[in-house]
Formats: structure tokens, C-alpha cells, sequence
């Protein structure tokens, strides 16, 4: 039986699934092997980005797949080198034709640096065109946020960024349901950062519900209403991440969780000054 994956409704009254595949630190030789295994699994969104430099082989997984295409919901993101309101214009042309798609279900704003102004209005553009159903932004701290929807017309339908049982970003997320923008979580699994997998409050409840880590932590952005899109190049763990259905967190299990948040990422901090610089400054063949 294919596994039914939920729906949320974005503002624009489109669906997206709760639950997707993520193609990030996937070379390219090796992901059309692991999204044809991730359709193959039941996963019907998948999220690359121009900066992973494997849309071509996503674009062949899709059309090796046969699945018909309004049953896939297909993310990409426009990188910072691309930022503007002409760059970003030609850089989703080149991410569609490397897709093979003649549209997208949500175009992300990578980061927010660079004209990003000129490239929401790029986006505006391809979203009312009909070419990119929905789109968005990525690592927008509220701050950031809050002003892009203020000086714009469209609302960004997602903001996906770092979110996981160690940085839960509660505050994000009050200010993306005060403004209808849905809430997606990027390395769900804290990329198996501070003993993620080993943790004993997680593995305690994954315990009572006959259940792993990985299904727990998935489990509860869910039933905070967070989209997350886990990444495993293992067909096992890809089911594994997929199988989070079929059971409840109590609110009790739901407030332990809550003691996990340390309030910062153990991955890259968007405010660090080091970090803008660099990620300013990294180049792809986009
Ligand atoms: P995740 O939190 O999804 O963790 C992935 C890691 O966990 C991999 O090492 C994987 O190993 C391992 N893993 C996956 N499932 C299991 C399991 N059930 N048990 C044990 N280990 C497991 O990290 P990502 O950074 O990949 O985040 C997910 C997606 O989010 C990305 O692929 C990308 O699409 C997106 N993303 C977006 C960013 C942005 O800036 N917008 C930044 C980072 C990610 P293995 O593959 O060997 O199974």
C-alpha cells in the first residue's frame, strides 16, 4: 500500500505534502539512483536547489519515474550569485530546463543576501505567470522576513529553514503563522549533529512507541505543522523516514521534546559575519 502522506495549504491555496525528500550533499552521479528509490518509496516532493548541482539528475529520476506530474511537487532554489531581478529570471530558466519541467511548485530565495529584493520581484513575476506555482524563501530570520512582506506584494508562501529538535524556532514560526507563510524545516535530523541519533529522551520515546529516533523527531514537527524533508541516500532509511503515520505524541512526549531546544543551530548561524561573507562569496555552476 503506498504510504498517504498529509497535505498543508499554502497561501495560495495550493497543497504541498507534509513530508518530502531532500537531495542536499547528494553528488550528482548518485542522485537519480536515490530519488527514483524515493519515488519508488512513496515520497512525492523532493527538494534540490541550483546550489546542489543535481537538478539534472532529479530531472531524470522524474522522467524515469513516469509519475505523472501533478502528483510531484518539485522545489528548487535560486542561489545568491544569481540574486536580481534579471539574473534570477535566466537562473529559473536554467534550473527548469536542467528539471526538465515546464514549471515549478515552489522557487526559494536560497539565502538572504545579495538583491534579493530584485529577485522577489523576479519572482512575482514567474508566480503570477503560472511558471512557479508558489514561492519562497530560505534562512529568512524573522527579521528579514518580516520586512520582505512588508515592502512586497506577495507573501512568501514557505520559509524553509534550519529546524530540528535542538533549534525549534518557536518565535520563527509564531511570526510565519501570524503572516500565513507555512513553516518547512531543512535538516530535520540536526544532519545527526550533537548525538542527535544516540539522544536518550528521544530514544526513551521512540522506545515506548516501537519507533526510531529519526520517525520521533520527524513525528514531531508534524504535529507542529512544520513540512521537513528529510535526506538519506539508504532506500531503508528513506522508508524509515516515510513511516510516521501511523502514531501520536502525546502532549506530555510533546513538551519533553520541547526541552531540547538549545534556541541556536549547530550548523551555521545566518547572523554570523563570517558566514554572510562566505556564503556571499561561493560560486556555483548555476
Ligand atoms: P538531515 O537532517 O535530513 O540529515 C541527513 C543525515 O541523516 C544524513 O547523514 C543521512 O545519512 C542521515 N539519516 C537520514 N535518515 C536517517 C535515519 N532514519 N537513521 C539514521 N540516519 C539517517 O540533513 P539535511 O541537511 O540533508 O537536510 C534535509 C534537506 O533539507 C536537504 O537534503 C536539503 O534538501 C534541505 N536543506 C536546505 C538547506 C537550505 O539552506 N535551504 C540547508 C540544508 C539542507 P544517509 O544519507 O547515509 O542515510
Amino acid at each position: 500500500m503506498p504510504v498517504k502522506i498529509p497535505h498543508v495549504t499554502l497561501n495560495t491555496g495550493g497543497e504541498m505534502p507534509i513530508l518530502g525528500f531532500g537531495v542536499f550533499q547528494i553528488s550528482e552521479d548518485r542522485t537519480q539512483r536515490a530519488v527514483e528509490a524515493a519515488l519508488d518509496v512513496g515520497y512525492r516532493m523532493i527538494d534540490t536547489a541550483a546550489a546542489y548541482e543535481n537538478e539534472q539528475a532529479v530531472g531524470r529520476a522524474i522522467a524515469a519515474s513516469g509519475i505523472p506530474r501533478d502528483e510531484l511537487f518539485i522545489t528548487t532554489k535560486l542561489w545568491v550569485q544569481d540574486a536580481g531581478e534579471v539574473p534570477a529570471k535566466r537562473a529559473f530558466e536554467r534550473s527548469l530546463d536542467r528539471l526538465g519541467l515546464d514549471y515549478l511548485d515552489l522557487y526559494l530565495i536560497h539565502q538572504p543576501f545579495g538583491d534579493y529584493y530584485g529577485s522577489w520581484r523576479a519572482m512575482e513575476e514567474l508566480n503570477r505567470d503560472g511558471r512557479a506555482r508558489a514561492i519562497g524563501v530560505s534562512n529568512f530570520y524573522p527579521d528579514r522576513l518580516a520586512d520582505l512582506i512588508t515592502h512586497n506584494e506577495i507573501v512568501p508562501a514557505v520559509n524553509q529553514i534550519e529546524t530540528h529538535v535542538f533549534f525549534q524556532r518557536a518565535d520563527d514560526q509564531q511570526l510565519m503563522l501570524e503572516h500565513g507563510v507555512q513553516h518547512e524545516s531543512w535538516g530535520p535530523l540536526a544532519e545527526g549533529n550533537r548525538g542527535f541519533f544516540e539522544n536518550s529522551l528521544l530514544a526513551d520515546i521512540a522506545h515506548t512507541h516501537g519507533k526510531s529516533v529519526a520517525q520521533i523527531a520527524l513525528r514531531w514537527l508534524i504535529q507542529r505543522g512544520i513540512v521537513s524533508i528529510p535526506k538519506s541516500v539508504r532506500p531503508e532509511r528513506m522508508a524509515e523516514n516515510l513511516d510516521v503515520f501511523d502514531f501520536q505524541l502525546t502532549d506530555d512526549e510533546m513538551a519533553r521534546i520541547a526541552t531540547l531546544d538549545t534556541g541556536r543551530s549547530p550548523i551555521v548561524d545566518h547572523r554570523d559575519l563570517q558566514a554572510v561573507a562566505w556564503v556571499g562569496k561561493v560560486r556555483f555552476n548555476t
